[in-house]
């Protein structure tokens, strides 16, 4: 093991590292780290950080939760790889305010659950970036809109958004009169809803197809005027559905969101 790593530190040219973000790290013994990273390149790693606690460390500092970073791994043997070194490319300080850090905490947990190890999946290596930096500088009254955005984009990507526009039944056009069952994901016209039933607000749907259709940094400048705690049920329910997790922040964060609009409406923001 040693001896081929010395092999490959004598060789000239160093690989670059994979352009990573980081979603876990658990300590690992006294002076260690295990990091799993979302990486662009390869999907998600896992890798153990040795020494990273050490005060002289070059890892101090670099392997901060959602931190973005340049990280060269270990040949994939079968066991845990060695992260052998990680840059800094990006530190999102503005992440750190605690609603934001909040939002960014289930996005990562969302890309997190969504992921196989070591498949690459370009798409939701960007939306997490992309997330990061929206849900970092978006207006705080904007950010429930924003986390819904990426939700749909996520859901999208799994394959696993319903069809916001048509029956799931019989493909008719949804306008404002769309249903859903407790046992089926999809969306449903009136004469396919059978019961138990339950009616989807027009104003849930309106927001939720803008929002689809419209590009991240859109989201929060949307004209539709709809709070998004209004719609926030649908996509938990087609999450549930397509990563069978149950977003453990996802609730914390939309009560948090909602007590802070009633706060700005009752001009007693904090
Ligand atoms: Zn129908």
């Amino acid at each position: 093991m040693t001896g081929a790593a010395e092999t490959r530190g004598k060789r000239s040219a160093r690989p670059p590292g994979l352009h990573a973000v980081v979603l876990k790290r658990t300590d690992f013994r006294e002076s260690s780290r295990i990091v799993t990273c979302l990486t662009r390149e390869h999907g998600r790693i896992t890798g153990l950080a040795k020494g990273a606690h050490r005060p002289d460390s070059p890892f101090l500092g670099r392997l901060d939760f959602l931190a973005e970073i340049d990280a060269t791994f270990s040949p994939d043997r079968g066991g845990l790889r060695l992260l052998e070194r990680a840059t800094l490319r990006l530190e999102r300080r503005g992440l750190r305010e605690p609603v934001r850090f909040l939002a960014a905490s289930h996005l990562a947990f969302l890309c997190d659950c969504a992921m196989p190890d070591a498949r690459p999946e370009p798409a939701v290596f960007d939306l997490l970036v992309g997330g990061l930096a929206l849900l970092e500088r978006c207006p705080p009254e904007r950010l429930g809109h924003v986390v819904l955005g990426l939700e749909l984009r996520l859901l999208a990507q799994l394959g696993a958004l319903p069809d916001l526009d048509h029956c799931a039944e019989c493909g008719t056009r949804l306008g404002h009169d769309s249903w859903r069952h407790a046992d089926a994901p999809g969306l449903v016209c009136r004469a396919h809803a059978r019961p138990p039933r339950q009616a989807v607000t027009a104003q849930a749907m309106e927001l939720l197809r803008a929002l689809h259709g419209s590009s991240g940094r859109q989201w929060p400048v949307l004209a539709v005027d709809v709070p998004a705690e209004l719609a926030a049920p649908l996509p938990a329910a087609w999450l549930a559905a397509a990563t069978e997790q149950r977003p453990r922040l996802r609730p914390v964060l939309f009560a948090h969101l909602r007590d802070s609009s009633r706060g700005h409406a009752d001009g007693s923001a904090t």
